[in-house]
């Protein structure tokens, strides 16, 4: 948590609010939730916000500087908000921020506030020094969840011996798909989560991927699962947890069948899958 439906939200939601605008300064309370160049430049002060962009988990903001681009990327880790509100009173009582941009439009007035805080930390800021720099890093992942196909799922993973959840965990063969939506996905399409990858048919792979994507797509829909942390760009909670068919329901009536799902370890995380409808 957060997966990529609840960073997408999040995109979606601070774009409008702070693409086009300046960042007047930044404040860095908490040093070290930022790897590499922590310098103000960095940190995209200074800078005129050109985009917002994600691949699977994680989260680009791109800024302009002098003629140079600057990209400062955010992963939310296991508790990670990225929000942004019209001043900063709203964050005024809250524990955990770590890092605040002040910005401005183009006519010179405030507008508003965003702010990085994460509990946890198992978030954090990377500053990247160019745009290029950020497809390389990007380039390492998977193709992101959302247009996954079964040939590239079939690809990278195809020839595995180890459990079919694992690979889908795994953001070097899909980016973005975390432990919730593996298993809703595997739910979908039929498939138990310890079945062997390389046992897998072409068909099921081409039916895992349209269940990652329709999953994805339906809890974006749902601005995202909030279990514990998890908020939107403007601070609000999702819905998409009322409509898991399977995770954090063992025990429960499967919604297909009404036989009793079944929980495990499978990949070293909880599992939830249907012994009857899943092959
Ligand atoms: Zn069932």
């Amino acid at each position: 948590m957060p997966e990529l439906p609840e960073v997408e939200t999040v995109v979606r939601t601070l774009r409008p609010r702070v693409v086009g605008r300046a960042v007047e300064r930044v404040r860095l309370i908490r040093g070290d939730v930022v790897r590499g160049d922590r310098s103000a430049a960095g940190l995209l002060s200074g800078a005129r916000l050109e985009s917002i962009e994600r691949h699977g988990k994680q989260l680009a903001l791109v800024g302009s500087r002098g003629g140079e681009r600057r990209v400062l990327v955010v992963h939310l880790g296991m508790s990670g908000q990225l929000v942004h509100a019209p001043d900063a009173s709203a964050c005024a009582s809250l524990t955990h921020v770590h890092a605040m941009w002040t910005l401005r439009n183009d006519g010179g007035d405030r507008a508003g506030v965003m702010w990085f805080r994460d509990p946890r930390r198992f978030g954090g800021l990377w500053a990247v020094p160019s745009e290029g720099a950020l497809r390389e890093r990007w380039g390492l992942l998977g193709p992101d969840g959302l247009g996954v196909t079964g040939t590239e799922l079939r690809e990278r993973a195809g020839g595995s011996r180890r459990a079919v959840k694992g690979a889908l965990l795994d953001q070097r063969v899909v980016a973005g798909v975390g432990n919730i939506y593996a298993d809703e996905a595997l739910f979908r399409a039929g498939v138990r989560p310890r079945r062997v990858c390389a046992r897998l048919t072409g068909e099921e792979w081409e039916t895992l991927a349209a269940s990652i994507r329709g999953v994805l797509g339906r809890a974006i829909e749902m601005r995202g699962s909030t279990l514990r942390d998890y908020v939107s760009g403007t601070g609000e909670p999702g819905r998409a947890q009322l409509a898991h068919e399977v995770y954090g329901r063992a025990g429960e009536p499967c919604v297909a069948c009404g036989g009793v799902l079944r929980g495990g370890v499978v990949a070293q995380r909880t599992t939830v899958w249907c012994g009857a409808c899943q092959r």
